[in-house]
């Protein structure tokens, strides 16, 4: 008899390492009231607005979706100034990455990953039998100047991080002119802005403004972060209308589910929402940074929701004990740096109880 065998280009895929959920940790400890700052979630929870949608459309769960998300599409193109062929939507942005690797990634191909980074662009290229080229980053920034030079013959796409998860670094406007303007166009550029809404640095690229003179950039956003949106999942992508058009082939017909798209609409009409939770973001790094000086801890300036943080000892030791009582974070083994975590900012009372037992641990 014939073995079953799967692909072999799989084989080495790493299962994901997600956060530990809170439930899953306070049955495992016997304990209650345990804070998750581990996943990037908004401490702030999804805005009022898509809750309200989530409940006006529970009854039409019984209907196929609109496999267009028109209207989301819609109201995101006026948002952003851009046009409705210029969208995709995905179930969640994770998607969109596989997607775009389903649709350009030939056997055999290049990807060039800045490492540490977002886990999915390995996977995705993986996936494709695609071979992975990374570019250690630089004083924790991406080195676009490395991953250009690791530009060849063979190589499909470029995955950028920006802020790059999970160190919370940007690269600037100038950088990635520069960048694009050396890459050929028959690579594809993929710029992850999952945290693009917290930047606040003001030389942060609008890479809306490029899409029209580099029809090979794709940009990633999603509502997982500063929508508080994650358990529904929708992200999307933005490029040029071939870009969009190629991707669209390989996506499933009713990929983004009803209550995401009708979730996601509404959340984009609540500003307040939005500017609410990137000022507590931005009370809550400035905190966490005075407390972590206090410590002599050393950490990386974020653009996001996180902060990357050097304890100088084994980080699995620091997150067990951290998690016994009551705080789960993110080790930093998981992306190769053992003695790092990384942080979610949460709020002023989630911070707090990090800090508290933080101190208490070292
Ligand atoms: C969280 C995250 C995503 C994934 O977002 P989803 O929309 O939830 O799939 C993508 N890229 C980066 C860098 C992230 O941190």
């Amino acid at each position: 008899m014939r073995e079953l065998k799967c692909r072999k280009e799989i084989l080495d895929i790493k299962p994901y390492v997600p956060g530990k959920p809170i439930e899953e940790a306070e049955r495992e400890l016997g304990i209650k009231g345990i804070i998750k700052l581990a996943s990037n979630e908004n401490p702030l929870g999804p805005s009022p607005k898509a809750l309200k949608a989530l409940k006006e459309n529970l009854h039409k769960i019984f209907m196929y979706p609109d496999g267009s998300c028109y209207y989301l599409k819609r109201d995101l193109a006026e948002k952003l100034g851009i046009e409705e062929e210029n969208i995709l939507i995905g179930n969640g942005a994770d998607e969109t990455i596989k997607l775009a690797a389903e649709a350009y990634l030939n056997p055999g191909e290049e990807v060039i990953i800045p490492s540490p980074s977002f886990s999915e662009y390995e996977f995705a290229a993986k996936l494709m039998g695609g071979k992975c080229v990374f570019s250690p980053l630089k004083d924790f920034r991406l080195d676009l100047d490395d991953m250009a030079e690791k530009i060849n013959d063979k190589t499909k796409i470029i995955y950028l991080c920006n802020p790059n998860n999970p160190t919370g670094t940007i690269f600037h406007r100038d950088e990635l002119e520069t960048f694009l303007n050396k890459v050929h166009p028959g690579v594809l550029v993929i710029v992850d802005e999952a945290y693009y809404e917290y930047v606040v640095h003001e030389s942060y690229p609008q890479t809306l403004d490029f899409i029209s003179q580099y029809p090979n950039l794709l940009i990633l956003r999603t509502f997982s972060k500063i929508y508080g949106l994650a358990g529904v999942r929708v992200g999307y992508a933005l490029g040029s209308g071939d870009l969009i058009d190629d991707i669209n082939r390989v996506r499933e017909p009713f990929n983004v589910n009803m209550l995401a798209q009708a979730a996601a609409k509404a959340a984009l009409k609540d500003k307040d929402h939005v500017i609410k939770s990137k000022e507590i973001n931005e009370e809550g790094k400035k905190f966490l940074y005075r407390q972590l000086d206090e410590i002599g801890l050393a950490y990386w300036p974020t653009e996001a929701n996180f902060i990357w943080v050097d304890l100088k000892r084994n980080c699995r030791d620091v997150f067990e004990k951290m998690m016994s009582k009551g705080v789960i974070i993110r080790t930093g083994d998981i992306f190769g740096h053992d003695s790092f975590i990384r942080i979610t900012i949460g709020d002023q009372e989630q911070n707090e109880k990090l800090v508290r037992v933080l101190k208490e641990v070292l």
